[in-house]
C-alpha cells in the first residue's frame, strides 16, 4: 500500500537527516499528508519498542527482502495501530506469517518491563502529553450536508451520539465510539482523540472537514452574512475559506489570495470537494493587492491568517515535544510581515470587521501585532470583546488585550491559537454584529430534525446528502 511505502521513506529520510518529518511528508508525493504525518509520528514515537520487537521476533532475518523501515511501519500498524488499512494489500500475508511471534514478543516486553499498556513502554518524554489528548474535531460542511444527517450516519455505523457537550470535561472524557456536539460551535462534532476519519466516506466526499476547534473560530467570529464580499488574505490550504463559504451559503464572494503555488493547488482540490463555488482564488502577494481596486470596493470582511511560527501547532508539539520556539531572527521577520499585512488589510475602505489569527503562541506574533496596528490607526478600529466565556484570553500586554482569544491543549483542548476581532469604530458605536453573536454561541439545544430529512445509509460509498 502506498501509504506504508511513503511512511517508510519519510522515516528513512529523517534517520539520515534529510529533513524534518513535516518537511519530508510535504515533500513526498503522497496525497493525504495528514494521514501520512500521523502514521510517521506514531511509528517514530514507538521506534525503540518496534526495533526491540522486530529484532527479537527475527522478522528481518526471516524476510530478507523486507526493508527495515517498511517493517517498522507495518509492525506498528499490526501491533499498536488499528490494523492494516485498506486490507493491507501484499503486506498482509507476509506479516500474517509472523503475527503470532510479533505479538508474543510485544507481550514478553511488557512483562519484562512490568507494564500492561502499550503506552507505558514509551520513554517518559514520549508519553502522551496534553497535545495527544486533544479530541478529534469534525466540522460538518453545511454546503453539502447537515448536522442531523451526519449524526444519523455515524449512529448507523455503530457510533453512539451523546448530545451536546456541556463542558470541556465532557470532551476530555470521550472514549471509544462515542461522539458529541461541541458546546460552543453549532456544526462541530467531537470524537475521542486519535479517531482517524481520513478514510471516512463523508470526509472523502467533502461532507466533513477535519478541522481543529480553534481553527474554526476565525471564520465563525468574522461571521460574514450571505451575499457579502470577503477577503481571505493568506488562504491556503483553505479550511477557513471553505468555512467562510459555508457561512456565506455560497452567496457573495470570497477573494482568496496566497503566494504558494503548491498550497493553492491543494486548496483548489479542497474547495472543489467541499462544494465551494463563491471563491476566486489568486496566486498573489496580499501586500500587492490594492485596497483602492474597484473589485474590492464591497469588501466588508477580511480574514487574515498569515504565515506564522506555528509554535502552537499540535503536529509540531507531537513531532518535537517541548520544541517550537522560533529563533529571535525568524520571529522578527514573521512579526514584520504580520504587522504589514494587518495594516494593509485595515486600509480596505469598506472594511467593517477583520479577524486576525495565528497558530503561534508568541506574543510578538499576536498581541504585539494587534497593538501595533491599533496604534497606527488610532480611533479607526477597535478590538471587539468576543466569547466572554472563553477561558483563555490574550496576554494583558495593553489595555483591551483581554478581548483577544488564546487557545491551547491544556486550557481549551485544542491546538495553540490566537484570535483578535477588530471592527471599524463607526460600526462598533452602533451595535456590534460580532458582539451580538455572543448569545448565539452559548450552549443551545441540540439541533432539531429537519423537515425533509435526507437519510444517509451508513456504509454507502457516496453519501447522498448533497
Ligand atoms: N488560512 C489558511 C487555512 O486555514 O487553511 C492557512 C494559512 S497559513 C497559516 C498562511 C498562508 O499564508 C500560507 O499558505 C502562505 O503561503 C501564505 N502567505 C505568506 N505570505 C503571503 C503573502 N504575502 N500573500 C499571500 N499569502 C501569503
Amino acid at each position: 500500500m502506498a501509504l506504508y511505502a511513503a511512511a517508510a521513506a519519510v522515516l528513512e529520510g529523517v534517520e539520515s537527516r534529510q529533513g524534518s518529518i513535516k518537511g519530508l511528508v510535504y515533500g513526498s508525493r503522497f496525497q493525504n499528508v495528514k494521514q501520512l504525518y500521523a502514521l510517521v509520528c506514531e511509528t517514530q514515537r514507538y521506534s525503540a519498542v518496534l526495533d526491540a520487537v522486530i529484532a527479537s521476533a527475527g522478522l528481518l532475518r526471516a524476510e530478507k527482502k523486507l526493508r527495515p523501515h517498511v517493517a517498522k511501519v507495518l509492525v506498528y500498524e499490526l501491533l499498536l495501530g488499528r490494523g492494516f488499512r485498506g486490507g493491507g494489500g501484499r503486506w498482509k500475508p507476509l506479516l500474517a506469517r509472523h503475527q503470532a511471534r510479533l505479538k508474543a514478543e510485544l507481550a514478553r516486553l511488557k512483562v519484562h518491563r512490568g507494564v500492561s499498556r502499550n503506552e507505558d513502554l514509551l520513554e517518559v518524554g514520549s508519553r502522551p502529553g496534553p497535545a495527544l489528548q486533544v479530541p478529534r474535531f469534525v466540522r460538518v460542511n453545511a454546503l453539502k450536508t447537515c448536522i442531523d444527517d451526519v449524526i444519523d450516519y455515524f449512529k448507523r455505523q455503530g457510533f453512539s451520539y451523546e448530545g451536546r457537550a456541556s463542558s470541556l470535561e465532557d470532551l476530555r472524557s470521550l472514549k471509544g465510539k462515542h461522539f458529541l456536539l461541541d458546546p460552543l460551535l453549532p456544526e462541530l462534532l467531537v470524537f475521542p482523540a486519535h479517531t482517524d476519519l481520513h478514510e471516512h466516506p463523508l470526509y472523502q466526499a467533502g461532507h466533513l472537514i477535519l478541522q481543529d476547534k480553534a481553527s474554526c473560530l476565525p471564520a465563525m467570529l468574522l461571521a460574514p452574512p450571505p451575499g457579502s464580499h470577503v477577503i481571505d488574505a493568506c488562504a491556503a490550504p483553505g479550511n477557513k475559506t471553505s468555512h467562510l463559504a459555508a457561512l456565506l451559503k455560497n452567496q457573495g464572494k470570497i477573494f482568496a489570495f496566497d503566494l504558494d503555488e503548491k498550497r493553492l493547488a491543494s486548496m483548489a482540490t479542497l474547495l472543489a470537494r467541499a462544494g465551494v463555488s463563491c471563491c476566486e482564488l489568486a496566486e498573489k502577494d496580499f501586500l500587492a493587492v490594492s485596497p483602492s481596486d474597484q473589485r474590492y470596493r464591497q469588501v466588508q470582511y477580511i480574514l487574515l491568517d498569515p504565515s506564522c511560527s506555528g509554535s502552537g501547532m499540535l503536529t509540531r508539539q507531537l513531532e518535537e515535544p517541548g520544541a517550537g520556539a522560533p529563533s529571535k531572527k525568524r520571529l522578527h521577520a514573521l512579526a514584520g510581515f504580520q504587522q504589514r499585512a494587518l495594516c494593509h488589510a485595515l486600509a480596505f475602505p469598506s472594511l467593517r470587521r477583520l479577524v486576525y489569527s495565528t497558530c503561534s503562541l508568541c506574543q510578538e506574533e499576536n498581541e504585539d501585532v494587534v497593538q501595533d496596528a491599533l496604534q497606527k490607526s488610532p480611533g479607526t478600529f477597535r478590538l471587539v470583546p468576543v466569547l466572554p466565556s472563553w477561558p483563555h484570553r490574550g496576554l494583558g500586554t495593553f489595555p483591551g488585550a483581554e478581548h483577544c482569544l488564546r487557545a491551547s491543549p491544556e486550557t481549551t483542548l485544542t491546538g495553540g491559537f490566537f484570535i483578535a476581532v477588530l471592527e471599524r469604530e463607526e460600526v462598533s458605536s452602533s451595535v456590534s454584529q460580532t458582539e451580538a453573536l455572543g448569545p448565539e454561541l452559548t450552549p443551545s439545544p441540540a439541533p432539531k430534525r429537519k423537515q425533509q430529512q435526507r437519510k444517509l445509509a451508513a456504509g454507502a460509498s457516496t453519501p447522498p446528502c448533497t
